[in-house]
């Protein structure tokens, strides 16, 4: 027979919450390499597709704009990539983009 009442969840411990935080910090930390690597793969055909719809509307020109701001955002997303805290020693993670453990500490996303 069930109890009348489920017990109340007891409360995480600190271990429990800094363990959250780190896995949080991996699923973050791969969200912004797929992030990267997608706009890197994708520059060349977004940037063909572009051009093509702009030159089918008669304004090529404009499309080395839409090409420049792609850039400039493939470039933020490198720096923050670059520049990922590791959730672990707090340092900065690893220059090499795609490191797949800490410079410091030696964790990694696993
Ligand atoms: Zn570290």
């Amino acid at each position: 027979m069930e109890p009348y009442r489920a017990p109340a969840p007891r409360p995480p411990t600190p271990a429990e919450i800094e363990a959250q935080r780190v896995a949080a910090a991996w699923v973050d930390l791969r969200w912004r390499r797929m992030f990267s690597l997608a706009l890197f793969v994708g520059f060349l055909p977004v940037n063909v597709v572009v051009y093509v719809i702009l030159a089918m509307a008669g304004i090529t020109e404009e499309s080395k704009w839409f090409a420049f701001a792609y850039m400039a955002i493939c470039v933020v997303s490198g720096i923050r990539n670059a520049f990922f805290r590791c959730p672990v020693c707090k340092k900065m993670f690893n220059l090499r983009s795609l490191a797949l453990e800490c410079m410091h500490c030696g964790a990694g996303p696993g």
